[in-house]
């Protein structure tokens, strides 16, 4: 039942079901909102949380600073902390006990500091579940291509 072609006009329609799909929205996503740089593999994802599918809600503040938005989560302990933009308390974390894998509660953008580099959270199965957790934080809605 793959009959549909990927729609060239954009619409709210792509919302569920198509799994088929899912490749190709990948990679138009991927093309166009910035993510061609992301690393499909990263060495270091064998210090995740065990447990990614409770995670705290996008709006909470630095745990050091108390800086409130736009904030990091660290996907080894779950610790919220501030970008380098900020107060680098996520930078200090990774240069403190070496956790190097952070999502962005302000895109849900997943960086190594280890790689030094975005990693695609969409491609990279053991990151996949806790972007769609926060996906579904801050948007209410799982995201469009979600897995299966
Ligand atoms: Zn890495
Ligand atoms: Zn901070
Ligand atoms: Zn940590």
């Amino acid at each position: 039942m793959a009959s549909k072609a990927a729609g060239s006009s954009s619409s709210a329609s792509l919302e569920q079901g198509f799994e088929e799909e899912d490749e190709l929205l990948m990679m138009i996503q991927g093309s166009e909102s910035g993510w061609v740089e992301a690393r499909t593999s990263c060495d270091h994802l064998g210090s995740l949380s065990s447990d990614l599918s409770h995670i705290p809600t996008p709006d909470n503040p630095c745990n050091r600073c108390h800086h409130p938005s736009e904030n990091w989560l660290c996907l080894s302990c779950k610790d919220v902390l501030c970008s380098r933009f900020v107060n680098k308390h996520m930078l200090q974390h990774y240069h403190q006990i070496n956790h190097c894998v952070a999502l962005s509660y302000s895109d849900l953008s997943v960086w190594c500091f280890a790689c030094d580099a975005y990693l695609d959270a969409q491609v990279i199965m053991q990151l996949r579940p806790v972007y769609e957790t926060a996906y579904i934080l801050k948007f209410g809605e799982a995201p469009p291509f979600r897995a299966r």
